[in-house]
């Protein structure tokens, strides 16, 4: 599952592709590990938010108006990670594709900052 969204995130693996790969996982593991990666990658710690995460909430490709959009857009980052879980299982896979497209943008935008010369992330080297 890690593979599949780092290799998603560093364009080594199609956007859709690699989400169906990713849907076969249990929500809930899938929902943890995008969340954190996610928070690891945004490197204000103060309220977890950038120009990238914005970038990313504005061009998400799925209908702004479904629930997971405005949550996402409506509370800061750790306060909508925390209700998005409790909504209806129908919004899973809407939550997933949120999360994975974010994760995209933000990982990208540290790969060329913080990490553009040689960084300890194990991941950004293997895959
Ligand atoms: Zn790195």
């Amino acid at each position: 599952m890690e593979e599949i969204i780092n290799k998603v995130a560093q364009d080594k693996l199609d956007f859709n592709v690699g989400l169906q790969q990713l849907l076969q996982y249990d929500f809930e593991s899938l929902f943890v590990t995008l969340s954190n990666y996610i928070i690891n990658s945004i490197p204000n710690k103060t309220d977890y938010n950038s120009e990238a995460y914005q970038n990313a909430l504005a061009t998400i490709p799925l209908k702004p108006t479904y629930t997971p959009l405005i949550i996402l857009k409506t509370y800061p980052t750790k306060i909508a990670f925390n209700k998005l879980p409790l909504l209806p299982k129908s919004e899973n896979d809407k939550i997933i594709i949120s999360l994975l497209w974010i994760f995209k943008i933000t990982d990208t935008e540290r790969r060329n900052t913080e990490c553009k010369n040689g960084c300890g992330h194990f991941w950004h080297e293997i895959y």
